[in-house]
């Protein structure tokens, strides 16, 4: 998983770990630049190791294993603590290496730190620790305190001030983008949610609640491609209510809706989870059937034809609506239009022959009941 992809609280964690790693860096690197320059120096090499080297390399490992500890223990305030390392930081820079004027670009860190963290109110502590950091050092250090007068002060807190009001401007700007990207992503899923179901509703017979024509020409194209591929078996059936007409004719077309409906459903009900259902139009309905025996098939209609014969509906006086099947067993090589027309000539014969009957090659006679 991407980093990207990570809830804020574990980024959030991630971020301080390498905020840490760099605190180790800066010490390293500094500690080299102390070793290199006391190569140069014109001090006793006893004192410069220990004014330079020792002492602000204790001081700096001890505020970051501080902050290491605060980390690896799960401390709640460990943002804060990490703004402060920093703050104590330049603070031991600034104080050890007074006359490197460079060193109070340090009293930066603390604000861009926070600004990782995308909360103002911890840019604007930083802030107040920095300037607290530069006054006191401006004051009470025996040689800062001489070399900094009142306007120095004041362009330095001016500074501080500054950058601390971009910083602030920068996580306001960051603010706006992710409420800009909150919106498109938002207005995304929208998207996607209502064109998954437009595309429900485009394949959806609105009467019966079934697939309708379309869906079911897109599944055929898509499973006979399958079944030439892995050659399982797939059978088609197409199925025509018997004397329909008479039913609306007699009822009208409020009831014969009815009827048509209950019958949809009790087909849906009656075929395997596995098979596929649609209203081919009209009061035809058409199911594929896979990786089952044509025998299989054949029953299984048999099945459903009894069930639709059996049921009750209270709207009509007759006795039963039926529904006459014609079969067709893909196969291989065969159109996918040689397919339908197999099912729907061998539904042609359960009408002629009578109705109310499932005809197959082969099994019409011999199973009808
Ligand atoms: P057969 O046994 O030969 O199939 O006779 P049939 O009367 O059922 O004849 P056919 O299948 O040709 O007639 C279909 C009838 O179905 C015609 C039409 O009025 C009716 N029909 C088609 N779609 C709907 C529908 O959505 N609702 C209603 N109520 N009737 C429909
Ligand atoms: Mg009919
Ligand atoms: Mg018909």
């Amino acid at each position: 998983m991407g980093k990207k992809h990570l809830p804020a609280h574990l980024n959030h964690i991630a971020w301080n770990r390498k905020i840490l790693n760099v605190f180790w860096v800066v010490i390293f690197v500094s500690v080299c630049v102390e070793v290199i320059n006391s190569c140069f120096t014109s001090r006793p090499l006893e004192e410069f190791i220990k004014m330079y080297i020792v002492l602000p390399t204790t001081l700096l490992i001890f505020m970051v294993s501080l902050a290491e500890w605060s980390f690896k223990k799960k401390i709640k305030y460990i943002d804060y603590i990490i703004i402060w390392t920093a703050s104590m930081f330049s603070a031991i820079l600034i104080s050890v290496h007074y006359e490197m004027y460079v060193l109070y670009t340090s009293l930066f860190f603390p604000m861009l730190i926070s600004t990782i963290y995308f909360k103002k109110k911890k840019v604007w502590l930083s802030f107040a620790l920095s300037t607290l950091t530069y006054l006191l050092l401006s004051t009470f250090h025996p040689v800062l305190k001489t070399m900094n007068d009142l306007m120095d002060q004041i362009s330095m807190i001016c500074i501080l001030l500054t950058s601390t009001a971009i910083c602030v401007g920068i996580m306001s700007r960051g603010y706006e983008m992710a409420k800009e990207l909150n919106k498109a992503q938002a207005d995304h899923q929208d998207l996607m949610v209502k064109s998954t179901i437009m595309e429900k509703q485009v394949k959806t017979d609105a009467l019966t609640g079934l697939y309708n024509h379309m869906a079911f020409y897109e599944y055929m194209d898509v499973l006979l491609l399958q079944a030439e591929t892995y050659h399982y078996p797939v059978h088609l059936a197409v199925m025509d209510i018997d004397n329909f007409k008479k039913i609306n004719d007699t009822y009208g077309h409020g009831i014969g809706d009815i009827v048509l409906k209950r019958i949809a459903k009790a087909i849906k009900d009656n075929v395997t989870t596995d098979d596929f259902v649609a209203r081919y139009g009209g009061e035809e309905f058409v199911v594929i059937l896979n990786d089952i025996s044509e025998e299989e098939a054949f029953t299984l209609l048999e099945k459903v034809r009894l069930v639709i014969q059996r049921l009750e509906h209270p709207e009509v006086k007759e006795e039963h609506i039926t529904i006459s099947t014609g079969l067709q067993t893909y196969r291989r090589g065969m159109h996918k239009q040689a397919f339908f027309e197999g099912a729907d000539n061998s539904l042609y014969v359960a009408k002629r022959q009578g109705k109310n009957r499932v005809i197959t090659e082969g099994y019409s006679e011999a199973i009808h009941i």
